[in-house]
């Protein structure tokens, strides 16, 4: 494996200067871009550094407040991605400990436990104070998370433990908010409505965003009062133990979160087949959201949220903004070393500035810095593990041969590893698999097209439907064609603009539900109406 001391661009050259790191790189900071990489301003002396060689702390399942063996006693090897090297090992969960979890996730839930007969804003003011926490923490969080996941340190500091702290926040003040309805019904009755918390919910979360997702899914569902038990990603349990010592740390009551690190066809499955969880919330590939829906169906028809794969479109117009739109579908693409759900993988390239689009982008994507994501001015990690590798090498392989055009990359970067060249193909057409499949890797296509009409047509040419982006500045064509993709998110100018206020989530195998935003308070939360006969005799 390169252990890279220093970061170089592919082709050799200098890293670029570390000021042009964004200081305040946020889901939805000024120009509505989240990559810091695109900012400039920020003084060198003032970015965050990595911890060297963090202690890791928390490495036991965490289940009623308490850190435990697992009942098997196996462990899981954790590694960081960017050397090969053996972080630590974690216990491994099974099925008897997500048993043990479910229970006492459950004892938290009953009614009458400190949980259940909270202050509604007291548990606002427990995320709040998670949230402080998560802040105290964060350079310790940054750094294993860029460790254990192989993410750019500035990435996961200002991006990842950025968005974490505001999702807590944000779910934090919607706690005692949440209200019901008085309904006007038949005289005789009075109607009102309750939303109440689901009950056990199982969350299983990957290795892509492992803080962030873990924030996005605790936070709404403790906000409405739910109890959880949350399995990370194998390959990367490390910032998941450290919010559960966190948890603690805040004074959430024993059992109201319960992490349990474990293989996915274990820990995993006994959690979406778990008679005693309400609710399963899942973010992943596809194939697996399947598996999740239908193990719900095979128990107890538990609800079900899945955030799963995309191949989602990029449109450019040839009135855009050429540089910025090309900047905004290199960071669109190349974010996080091509591991996002949200990544622009079908770049649509109106005919006349085809060319000058794709000469743009390969200029773009030769300049990126790849090693150790720990070093200063380095912009691309390694992918996460060798069965990512081996399927993006896969797919760039089916781009050669399928007839796309290699502009740039194409091949492992430093002859071993997981790094992978930034790559670009142009001259890509619909058939082939690069354009099809989710490929979660730095590999850009770029298409050409010659009209509105056809560009809608096919964008939608596909069974995702996560997100999509375009470029133009005729205010028509951005309203024509935001309002005709079929997609959750559509940016408009710009690229992965997200908020914690904002809706998250799919059309069609993009997955079902949303996260973030007050949209995601339905998703934890059972309505119930109430009817009361009034009586008459006071009339
Ligand atoms: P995955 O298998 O869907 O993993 C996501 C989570 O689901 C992990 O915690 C995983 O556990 C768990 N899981 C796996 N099999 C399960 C089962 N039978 N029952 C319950 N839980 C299960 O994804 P992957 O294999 O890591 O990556 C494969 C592809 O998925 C990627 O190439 C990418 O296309 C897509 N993906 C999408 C996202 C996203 O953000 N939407 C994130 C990651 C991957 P383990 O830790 O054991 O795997
Ligand atoms: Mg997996």
């Amino acid at each position: 494996m390169p252990v890279t001391g220093e970061g170089t661009t592919p082709t050799g050259g200098n890293p670029p200067a570390y000021s042009t790191v964004r200081k305040n790189g946020n889901m939805n900071s000024e120009n509505g871009c989240n990559h810091p990489e695109h900012v400039d301003g920020a003084e060198p002396h003032a970015l965050p550094m990595p911890i060297p060689d963090p202690p890791i702390q928390y490495t036991k399942l965490f289940i009623n407040n308490q850190w435990q063996e697992s009942c098997s006693r196996r462990k899981l090897p954790v590694y960081n991605p960017a050397t090969g090297n053996l972080l630590c090992e974690v216990e491994e969960a099974d099925q008897e400990d997500v048993d043990e979890a479910v229970s006492s996730a459950r004892a938290a839930f009953q009614s009458g436990s400190p949980w259940r007969s909270m202050d509604a804003s007291d548990r606002g003011q427990l995320l709040n104070r998670l949230a402080d926490l998560v802040e105290r923490d964060r350079l310790i969080l940054a750094t294993l998370e860029s460790l254990d996941s192989g993410k750019v340190f500035l990435l996961a500091y200002f991006v990842d433990l950025l968005a974490s702290i505001k999702t807590l926040r944000y779910y934090g003040g919607w706690a005692d908010k949440i209200h019901g309805k008085t309904i006007p019904v038949d005289g005789e009755y009075f109607t009102y409505t309750r939303h109440e918390p689901i009950g056990v919910c199982g969350q299983i979360i990957p290795w892509n965003f492992p803080l962030m997702m873990f924030a996005w899914k605790i936070a709404p569902a403790l906000c409405c009062g739910n109890t959880v038990v949350i399995k990370p990603a194998e390959q990367t349990p490390l910032s998941a133990l450290h919010m559960a010592a966190l948890i603690k740390e805040a004074g959430f009551p024993p059992g109201v979160v319960n992490v349990v690190p474990g293989y996915g066809h274990t820990a995993g499955s006994a959690i979406s087949h778990h008679m005693d969880i309400d609710k399963i919330a899942f973010t992943g590939s596809t194939a697996v959201g399947k598996l999740i829906q239908k193990a719900a169906g095979d128990s107890n028809l538990k609800r079900v949220t899945l955030e799963l794969g995309g191949k989602n479109p990029n449109i450019v117009f040839a009135d855009c903004d050429l540089e910025y739109a090309v900047e905004q579908a290199h960071s669109g693409l190349f974010f996080n070393q091509g591991q996002c759900c949200l990544a622009g993988s079908r770049v649509f390239v109106e005919e006349p500035i085809y060319e000058e689009f794709v000469r743009l982008s390969v200029e773009r994507a030769k300049s990126k810095v790849l090693g150790n994501p720990l070093v200063p001015g380095v912009d691309q990690g390694p992918q996460i593990d060798q069965k990512q590798f081996d399927k993006i090498m896969e797919l760039i392989e089916s781009g050669k041969r399928e007839g796309a055009t290699l502009e740039c990359g194409g091949f492992s970067w430093d002859q071993q590893g997981l790094f992978i060249q930034p790559t670009v193909f142009s001259n890509v057409s619909d058939e082939m698999r690069i354009a099809k499949e989710e490929i979660f890797g730095p590999v850009q296509q770029i298409m050409c097209f010659r009209s509105v009409h056809e560009v809608i047509q096919r964008a939608n040419a596909t069974h995702y439907g996560l997100a999509a982006g375009v470029f133009t500045n005729d205010i028509d064509k951005a309203l024509t064609v935001s309002s005709a993709l079929q997609a959750g998110m559509v940016w408009v100018n710009c690229y992965n603009a997200m908020s914690a206020q904002c809706p998250f989530g799919g059309f069609k195998m993009s997955g079902n539900g949303r996260e973030l935003g007050e949209y995601a308070l339905q998703e934890y939360t059972e309505v119930k109406a109430v009817t009361i006969k009034v009586s008459k005799k006071n009339s």
